[in-house]
């Protein structure tokens, strides 16, 4: 996995999910080898209203060992399907209470 920050969102209509178009150069996080474009993958993310959209991330592929690494911007986090401002509010004790998440989810994600 590959976090990207300077990139754009685009609406694709056929697939009726936001692209993330990214304009970094990235390199293979276990070799540093050079990747290059192998397909997409989509994510939903849930906001803090509650609200799912889904997203097509970039697959990058290593030219020198051929590992697959998604490339997510950096409002999504790892194996989680909450924004990442959200899952950092809510471990800081957000007293808004304003976070769509189950308890149970909250108190996985504060240990
Ligand atoms: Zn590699």
């Amino acid at each position: 996995m590959i976090i990207t920050s300077h990139y754009v969102l685009k609406y694709d209509e056929e697939r009726q999910a936001i692209r993330v178009l990214s304009f970094e150069a990235q390199s293979c996080p276990s070799c540093g080898g050079q990747l290059s474009g192998y397909d997409t993958r989509q994510r939903h993310v849930i906001d803090g209203a509650g609200l799912a959209r889904w997203y097509l991330c970039r697959r990058l592929r290593c030219r020198s060992c051929g590992s697959l690494h998604v490339e997510l911007p950096d409002f999504m986090t790892a194996r989680r399907h909450y924004e990442a401002d959200v899952i950092q509010q809510a471990r800081a004790g957000d007293p808004a209470g304003s976070c769509p998440a189950d308890d149970s989810t909250i108190r996985r994600w504060k240990k």
